[in-house]
């Protein structure tokens, strides 16, 4: 027995483990030299002492607990544990006997030290990682989050711990993410976008990577990483949407439009172009500027222009000019043309807008005669009577002539200038009743003023209104269509004469503005404008009056507009209405 004793001892002297028997009351009986140097202890300090008074810290330790359980239950019990007072770690498994417990034990401090540096790396990554990372069990369910996780979605750990990840998938990508979670979680690894809803409702865009978890070649489960991808998807979102709505403002806009790429290639064409010049976009795209069928030769060089202001960056704005239609005829055009820049603001292209006025100067043309026919209609009785009175003058004279002709010399005189006033208001009256040509001449506007009110004059005495002028001295030549401003002059006279039915005055003043501006001012005392009618002024036919057109002050200001002229206008009601007319002076 005692031999026998002896070899087991031998061998437990050899063995590389620390090694000690205690008996049932916790007495050493047996301790290895791997022990002793392990707990820098002798044997002889140890035999026949008591573990817990030797080792009084390993009582609060897994030691007093684990051993004490290894007895009770009998069983081998395998722990590591942290003995501080040797500052080591130990790997102990303990196995009970039938007179008390064998303990071997190994020092794991450096494998254990090893293995924490080891784990914190991976535990920092995973903590500190700025996307978020999770792992699934086989079936979805989360098993790990990090803090990035549960930023992602607002949930907390303990919420994702409880759930699969199949509730968080927005119900439009479920199926496809359970494939790619399944396919993860059967060995391959997969990229995927779809989206995840947060807690507070809102959708979240993920880019997802699924990897399965091997452990001895098994997949046990399945890692995830997410990034949050939702403001690139919706600032790409929103870039599509804008790009749509630009591509539907081009191409359903009312006036023709192309653009050109820099090379000076049209790269885009919309429907209007086609209605409007009747080319189909195919046989339009692509082509160089000077090689579209609608330029007129005569309006080469004004292209040329035009693409020079654009490549030095500027714009030309509705210039009016002539394109040809397929067919041949020709339209009148506004045309403008702007570069377009890129996002570091360098030239990329141009574009030009054509919008067709044909229908519109033919519409403004005819407005324009149909108001002329009108005044001149308005005019014809004053006319008449105009007429009338010289006629009889001259016709009394004539009878007094034909009694004594040597008396009556001075007769002649008054007849003659009768006969010339006769014939001042037949040509003004031819004038008016000429077909619009517009033609552009230097013409005193003084002389061109007086003229229409010898026109009038008759009109304002049979209303009692009394024309006073007041031209500053001085000659006032414009640049103009002399009928035009006439026709401008008449209208507003007439406006005032009619606002005056129990009479008045009205001031006409002509001066010069900073030598560059003339101004004509026309001054009445009539019945003046309610809001409502100074509102609505310029709009064609709007009238108070039962024989009124309402063309007249439209037509006015278009004139003064053609000039380039500007048009104020101040009106109270019963008080009287004062308008001023700007034109420019040219030498
Ligand atoms: P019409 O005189 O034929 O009605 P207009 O275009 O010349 O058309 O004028 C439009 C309206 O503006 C007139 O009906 C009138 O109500 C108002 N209006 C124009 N000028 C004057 C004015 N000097 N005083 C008062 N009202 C005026
Ligand atoms: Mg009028």
């Amino acid at each position: 027995m005692n031999t026998r004793l002896e070899d087991t001892y031998e061998i437990l002297e050899r063995i590389t483990d620390g090694f000690f028997a205690v008996d049932k009351l916790w007495n050493f009986t047996y301790v290895n030299k791997e022990a002793m140097r392990l707990l820098f202890c002798s044997r002889d300090n140890l035999i026949g002492k008591n573990v817990w008074q030797e080792f009084p810290e390993a009582v609060k330790l897994q030691f007093y607990e684990k051993y004490h359980k290894a007895i009770k239950e009998q069983v081998p019990v395998i722990f590591d544990d942290y003995f501080s007072p040797l500052k080591k770690w130990f790997n102990v498994r303990a196995y009970p006997s039938s007179n008390g417990l064998t303990v071997y034990f190994r020092d794991v401090t450096l494998e254990r030290m090893e293995k924490t540096e080891k784990e914190q790396h991976y535990r920092s990554l995973f903590q500190h990682n700025p996307d978020a990372v999770f792992s699934f069990d086989l079936n979805g369910n989360y098993l790990s989050v990090n803090p990035a996780m549960e930023q992602l979605l607002g949930y907390s750990e303990e919420e994702y711990l409880q759930q699969s990840f199949v509730p968080l998938v927005y119900e439009d990508d479920m199926e496809r993410t359970v494939q790619h979670y399944n396919i993860a979680a059967s060995g391959t690894t997969q990229r995927y976008q779809t989206k995840a809803i947060h807690k507070n409702g809102s959708i979240i865009y993920v880019d997802v990577t699924n990897m399965p978890i091997i452990i001895n070649d098994e997949v046990v489960g399945v890692y995830g990483i997410a990034k949050d991808i939702t403001s690139r998807k919706k600032s790409d979102e929103a870039l599509t949407a804008k790009t749509q709505q630009l591509e539907s403002f081009i191409e359903n806009n009312g006036d023709a439009i192309l653009i050109f790429s820099i090379q000076g290639n049209v790269i885009q064409v919309n429907k209007a172009f086609e209605d409007t010049f009747g080319w189909a976009k195919q046989e339009i795209l692509d082509l160089k500027l000077y090689q579209l069928p609608i330029i007129p030769s005569e309006a080469f060089d004004e292209v040329r222009k035009f693409e020079a202001e654009v490549k030095n960056g500027h714009h030309v704005i509705r210039a009016e000019t002539t394109r040809l239609r397929r067919d041949g005829s020709i339209l009148n055009v506004l045309l403008s043309m702007s570069p377009i820049k890129d996002a570091n603001d360098k030239i990329d292209g141009w574009s030009v807008i054509i919008k067709n006025i044909t229908e519109w100067k033919k519409s403004q043309e005819m407005l324009q005669n149909t108001e002329k026919l009108s005044i001149a209609g308005q005019l014809a009785a004053g006319i008449a009577h105009e007429i009338r009175n010289p006629i009889t003058a001259i016709k009394g004279f004539i009878q007094l002539i034909n009694l004594n002709i040597d008396d009556y010399k001075e007769y002649f005189s008054i007849m003659s200038s009768e006969i010339q006033r006769i014939e001042q208001i037949l040509s003004e009256l031819l004038i008016l009743a000429k077909p619009q040509v517009s033609k552009l001449e230097q013409k005193e506007i003084n002389v061109l003023l007086n003229q229409v009110i010898t026109l009038l004059d008759t009109q304002a005495i049979l209303n009692n209104v009394e024309i006073v002028t007041e031209f500053q001295p001085g000659a006032t030549y414009i640049h103009c269509d002399e009928n035009q401003l006439k026709q401008v002059f008449i209208n507003f006279i007439k406006n005032a004469i009619e606002a005056m039915p129990k009479g008045g005055q009205l001031v006409i003043q002509i001066r010069k503005v900073n030598h560059d501006k003339l101004n004509v001012h026309f001054k009445d005392e009539g019945v003046g404008m309610s809001k409502e009618t100074l509102s609505k002024l310029g709009q064609p036919f709007y009238t108070t009056k039962d024989k009124g057109t309402g063309l007249g002050y439209m037509i006015s200001k278009k004139i003064i507009e053609n000039h380039f002229g500007e048009l104020y206008i101040i009106s109270e009601p019963l008080k009287g209405t004062t308008i001023d007319v700007f034109l420019p002076l040219k030498p």
